[in-house]
């Protein structure tokens, strides 16, 4: 029997979720007895990877509740393989002996903090890391006999190979490359190199003694370099932000403590006073402590696949890309709205003023810009603040300014209060109805711009730009703790806030970096320090991989470069925009080989940084995740792929090219 190997490189929540498949998959796809190695390259600990290895602060968090995430399929799954149920995080963490393979958590404390974690709780990510590694000893658990997993601690370095011969993974730690049939790039949230916008803020900072920290991975951040008392500028409001002022805060030995009903900071004198701003100036919303109290909204019904098919079919019949504000985020926001008032109709009936039938009734007919919406909502709904403004909540802060920063302070204070006693009341658990319809327009989109729907200009500004930041903004924010931690922090005089459309000016004279924003006309804040308060773009230009740089520096992967077709020939004369995403066939996630022009046979990737433009979230149980099927069809081509390829000498060849998967991979 011919063996076969698959290498994978990185082994992370992806990697584990992709053995999972291969599992599920294999006595369908496999043949029995013929040996498959699998073997995973990855520094950190298989399942947990990077981001949810053990090592690392334990006061860093999910942003995500214990029940929500999953790292198996499920009844809802529309996976070709085999659904294989598994345990939530909070299943698992309520009756971990009852899933095997078991194993008691290594630290005491992660094993405490595992027994007492409420559903609705939010995960340390040494927890999570646990559930994470305990999923892949359970993958590997459940692969037939005849299909092994080695795991390399280490980094991959580069990957060579004939597209029609073996590939080797090369090694950091110098032992032999590994010689794989194919090879799965699942390399994840990468770190990278600074950008030369970066790199001039980082030189600024070293002619005048500042310190600077660019956007990377915040639990690996050098933080030490910041000084107790000094002034630094923390751009960015969201989850980078919120763990890095855990770092610096109770990081540093500051605690909180109740005075009454008030959450308050004691400082312990070696944090460095923040000054945090960001584009919207406001931190992300805090995530819903509620469930759903209607039943779920049958999602999707303005905008899903039938609504994108119709979009391509409008491209393909005028030539005519589409404007992703302008043509498509009616639908969007249509949809959004339909999430949130079936919950409102549903869970919250005294509050409105029509029946749900009526209200629909109205709401099919109707566009979502104009007065007639409006109307219709101002009928239906008493309450203004019932009433959806997605407006609003993409920049609360538009078009307000404030007299100084005290002012400006008190009214953040409020709107924070606003928000933590909203997303802790289940009377508002519409907001949950819309956040569910955002991750269902969410799954939509990377099929729209597989199939070129979108100028590029909408793709680059829009998609990747604009809609990414409002989904993040309004669907990924940190637990409500940390913003009642935030306020105690405020009080405390350690954290200030900048304000909406923050500026920072490298100031020669002074020597200082400037700060200063939109909210507060005339007020900047003078800091001997600048911290990038998010994490660095997927950029393969500045990949800081060593894999992934070789193979760009090689011409072995390309970025992808966003045209629109121009008069005469395709391109010519129009914008190009960069995203720094690698390319990959949309539909099986195969390398695109800038040298052939097409798909490697044998190099798959799949992930962050590629165009395939996944969710970077963990799966919610029973919603169908796209994650799931995208992974699925990948596991599963790559046994057919493995098996042709390595099939007898002899045997009938059925040709290098996998068999496409029957499902759009995209949505
Ligand atoms: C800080 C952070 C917090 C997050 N929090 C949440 C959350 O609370 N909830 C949620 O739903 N999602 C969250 N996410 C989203 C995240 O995308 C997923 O949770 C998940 O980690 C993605 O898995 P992955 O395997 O694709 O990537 P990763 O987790 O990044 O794993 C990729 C692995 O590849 C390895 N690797 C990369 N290059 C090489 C190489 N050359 N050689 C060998 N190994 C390599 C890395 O070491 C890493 O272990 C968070 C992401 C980050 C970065």
């Amino acid at each position: 029997m011919n063996p076969a190997t698959l290498a994978v490189v990185g082994a992370g929540p992806l990697a584990a979720g992709l053995v999972e498949r291969i599992a599920a998959s294999a006595p369908e796809l496999w043949p029995a007895g013929r040996p498959l190695r699998l073997r995973l390259v990855d520094p950190h600990p298989p399942g947990a990877g990077r981001v949810w290895r053990h090592d690392q602060s334990p006061l860093l968090r999910m942003n995500s509740m214990a029940e929500d995430v999953t790292v198996f399929t499920d009844a809802s799954s529309t996976v070709e393989g085999p659904v294989r149920p598994g345990p939530s995080l909070a299943e698992w963490a309520a009756a971990p002996r009852d899933f095997p393979p078991y194993r008691p958590p290594r630290d005491p404390a992660v094993a405490e903090e595992l027994r007492t974690l409420a559903p609705t709780g939010f995960a340390t990510r040494r927890a999570q890391g646990a559930y994470l590694e305990w999923a892949f000893r359970r993958a590997v658990a459940a692969l037939p006999p005849h299909v092994t997993v080695t795991v390399h601690r280490t980094t991959a370095t580069a990957l060579t190979g004939p597209a029609d011969g073996p590939q080797r993974v090369h090694l950091a730690d110098g032992s032999a490359p590994l010689e794989a049939d194919a090879v799965v790039l699942a390399q994840g949230h990468l770190a990278s190199v600074p950008e030369p916008g970066r790199q001039r803020l980082a030189a600024f900072a070293r002619r005048h003694r500042l310190r600077y920290v660019p956007p990377e991975f915040s639990a690996e951040s050098d933080l030490s370099v910041l000084r107790p008392g000094e002034p630094v500028l923390l751009r960015g409001f969201g989850l980078a932000s919120a763990d890095l002022t855990v770092l610096l805060t109770q990081g540093r030995g500051g605690r909180f403590t109740r005075s009454g009903e008030e959450l308050v900071y004691v400082p312990s004198g070696r944090e460095p006073v923040l000054h945090i701003g960001s584009r919207r100036g406001v931190p992300y919303h805090a995530k819903p402590g509620y469930r759903l109290r209607g039943e779920r909204p049958p999602l999707p019904r303005y905008f899903g696949p039938r609504e994108t098919g119709a979009l391509a079919a409008r491209v393909a019949r005028t030539g005519v890309r589409l404007d992703l504000r302008r043509d498509v985020w009616p639908l969007m926001a249509k949809e959004i709205g339909y999430g949130y008032y079936h919950e409102l109709f549903h869970a919250h009936p005294e509050r409105t003023a029509l029946s749900w039938p009526d209200f629909l009734a109205a709401y099919d007919g109707l566009g979502v810009h104009g007065p007639s919406l409006a109307a219709l909502v101002a009928t239906a709904v008493p309450d203004p603040a019932d009433r959806l403004d997605l407006a609003h909540l993409d920049r609360p802060l538009a078009g307000r300014t404030f007299s100084g920063p005290g002012a400006f302070r008190a009214h953040l204070h409020r709107y924070i209060a606003a928000d933590l006693a909203r997303r802790a009341d289940p009377g508002h658990s519409a907001d949950l109805g819309a956040f569910l319809a955002l991750l269902s327009v969410h799954g939509q989109l990377p099929g729209l711009v597989e199939r070129g729907v979108l100028t590029a200009e909408s793709v680059a500004r829009q998609v990747d730009g604009w809609w990414q930041g409002f989904f993040n903004h309004v669907a990924s924010g940190p637990p409500g703790f940390r913003l009642r931690e935030l306020l105690a922090l405020s009080r405390a005089g350690v954290v200030h806030f900048l304000g909406a459309g923050m500026e920072v000016t490298p100031d020669p004279e002074a020597g200082v970096f400037l700060g200063s924003s939109a909210s507060v006309p005339g007020h900047t804040v003078a800091a001997t320090a600048l911290v990038e308060a998010y994490q660095p773009r997927p950029t393969v230009r500045y990949t800081a991989d060593p894999l992934l740089a070789a193979l760009h520096r090689d011409g072995r992967l390309s970025e992808e470069l966003l045209t629109d077709p121009g008069p005469g020939r395709a391109g010519a004369g129009t914008p190009a925009y960069r995203t720094g995403l690698v390319r990959t066939a949309p539909e099986d996630q195969r390398l695109l080989d800038p040298r052939t022009g097409g798909p490697h046979p044998r190099r798959v990737a799949l992930g962050a940084p590629t165009t395939g433009r996944a969710l970077a979230a963990f799966a919610r149980p029973r919603t169908d995740a796209p994650a799931f099927r995208r992974t699925d069809a990948v596991a599963r081509q790559l046994l057919r792929t493995l098996r042709t390829l390595t099939e007898p000498a002899d045997a009938p060849r059925a040709g290098l090219r996998p068999r496409p998967s029957p499902r759009p991979s995209g949505v």
